[in-house]
Parts: structure tokens; C-alpha cells; sequence
């Protein structure tokens, strides 16, 4: 059964924070820790989970449980097996890959009100009768290997046909968190800042800065060199094409495939190739082309 709202245990007391409006909330950060079953005597302990490949959800926060005649005490229903992991294969993914999954986030990411209203009722209903499921502990675990994204040259090129893998979609910079270190993710969000650095050919380095619709919080995203080794030559006019256009406050939406890497203590994403970037949906180029 699906929650759809939980308690906010503040300070200064209880609040009711429902699914579609936390990652609104002033106090986000804050209120994201502290969220609790909303049913009467249950003091079950709740995670939110952002919309990525998923929708957005409420989850028990790890370890903790519904009481026994709560409504969302998990109704039994076997099947699921378990999984046993055998090892992890890192994939080179492809660019196709990279431009489906940023052109589909920034479809996502600018939908209107009435397409966010219609979305949401569909997956509501997708939800109302869902049962949750169970691990059944009896089975012989399933045996898989793990396939991990990557956009760096240490991965295994993907053979014609093999599975892509899928890749954690963050809908805003306020999502991306520490446990992300070291993987690769996707995110989108609004282009703040642009700030290139061309003067020595051998150690060309960008750096885009993107804020959340609120405002709230800035985020880098870091071009290194090994980014313009791999890039097309003229990379260089198109980033300052696009500082330019953020000086002037252009509303641009930058999509970026890339690995989540800490710099002066602060997370970041690296991106290593311009296929792994877009502005508002294109690739940079298509956009320049178009914005003339
Ligand atoms: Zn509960």
C-alpha cells in the first residue's frame, strides 16, 4: 500500500508533509530526517526516495517496521527471490544511451502543471492496488552480476545488444548525497554560472555551476582535461558560447552524465566526454545551433 503522506517531527512540533510537496519544503534537508508513519501509535521511522527511474515514494526507513496494526505493516505475498551478487562489471555506456536518458529527464523535468497533474494521477493509480512484495528467505537466491554505468575509459565497451545499465536519475541537485561518491549518475538542473578556463592549451578546465528551482543550493559540474582530450576541438567556442549566455541570465537546463567526485570537500560530477552533456534536452551544439 502505497504512503502517501507522512509526519514531519520538528522542533516545533508535528507537521503533515505529503509526497508531492517535500522537496518544496523550506526545510527539506531537515524535514527529509525526520519523517514518521503518519498512522495513529505507529512510530515507524520513514524514508523519502526522489523521483529517479522510479517515481517518487515513501519507503521504512532501513531496519525499521511498521507497528503490527498499521495499515501499512506489509501484507505477505512470496515470490520475490532472493538475489546472491557474484561480482561487478563496469559498462562503458553508449551515447545513444547518454542522449535518450538526458532528453527524457528534461521532458520530465519541464512538463507542465496540467502533464505533472496527469502523471501523477496515472501513477497514483498505478499504485492503489499494488501489494508489496516479500522476499521469500526459503528459495535458492538468485545468482546475478552486477552491471555498473560508467562514462570513463576504465569500463568495458557494451557489445552490440547487452543491456545498457541503468543509470540513478537525480531530478535536482538537492539529491545528490554522499552514499552517490564514486558512481555514476545522472542529473538535471538550471545553468547559474559558466566558468572557463582556456588560457593553457594542455590544462583546459570548465566549470558549469547549477542551482535548484528555489534557488536554495549551488552544485558544480567539472570539465577536466581528460574532458577536452575527448571532446571535439571546437568544444572550447561552443562552453564559451554557453559562459556568455549565462552572463546574460539565458535560461538554460544542463543534463550531464557523470561521476559523482568530491573536490574542496564538496561533492561534484566530473563529466568526461560532450556526449554526456545537453542544454535544455540537445546536445550543446544542436542548442547553440538553434538559440543562434
Ligand atoms: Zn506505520
Amino acid at each position: 500500500m502505497t504512503v502517501f503522506e507522512v509526519t514531519y517531527r520538528g522542533v516545533n512540533g508535528n507537521e503533515v508533509i505529503e509526497l508531492e510537496s517535500i522537496e518544496g519544503h523550506v526545510d527539506y534537508e531537515e524535514v527529509k530526517r525526520n519523517i514518521y508513519c503518519s498512522t495513529r501509535g505507529c512510530d515507524c521511522r520513514m524514508a523519502y526516495v526522489p523521483r529517479g527511474i522510479k517515481v517518487a515514494h515513501f519507503r521504512k526507513w532501513r531496519g525499521d517496521e511498521h507497528s503490527l496494526d498499521c495499515e501499512h505493516y506489509v501484507d505477505t505475498e512470496g515470490g520475490n527471490q532472493r538475489r546472491r551478487r557474484l561480482g561487478i562489471n563496469s559498462s562503458r555506456l553508449r551515447t545513444d544511451h547518454k542522449k535518450g536518458i538526458m532528453s527524457d529527464m528534461y521532458k520530465k523535468y519541464t512538463e507542465s502543471d496540467d502533464d505533472k497533474e496527469a502523471r501523477r494521477e496515472r501513477e497514483r493509480e498505478n499504485r492503489r492496488n499494488r501489494t508489496n512484495k516479500r522476499v521469500e528467505k526459503s528459495q535458492e537466491p538468485l545468482e546475478e552480476i552486477v552491471n555498473k554505468p560508467t562514462t570513463d575509459n576504465g569500463g568495458e565497451v557494451l557489445l552490440e545488444g547487452e543491456r545498457n545499465p541503468s543509470v540513478p536519475r537525480n531530478y535536482s541537485i538537492i539529491h545528490v548525497n554522499r552514499t552517490q561518491l564514486d558512481s555514476t549518475i545522472a542529473l538535471i538542473d538550471k545553468i547559474i554560472d559558466v566558468k572557463n578556463d582556456f588560457d593553457n592549451p594542455n590544462e583546459k578546465r570548465s566549470v558549469i555551476t547549477l542551482t535548484d528551482i528555489n534557488q536554495t543550493m549551488t552544485f558544480r559540474i567539472i570539465l577536466d582535461p581528460v574532458f577536452f582530450a575527448q571532446s571535439s576541438l571546437n568544444i572550447d567556442s561552443a562552453l564559451k558560447g554557453v559562459e556568455q549566455r549565462a552572463a546574460n541570465g539565458g535560461n538554460m537546463v544542463l543534463g550531464a552524465v557523470g561521476q559523482v567526485i568530491e573536490r574542496e570537500n564538496e561533492l561534484c560530477i566530473s563529466v568526461f566526454e560532450q556526449d554526456a552533456l545537453s542544454i535544455n534536452g540537445k546536445p550543446v551544439f544542436v542548442y547553440l545551433l538553434n538559440v543562434g
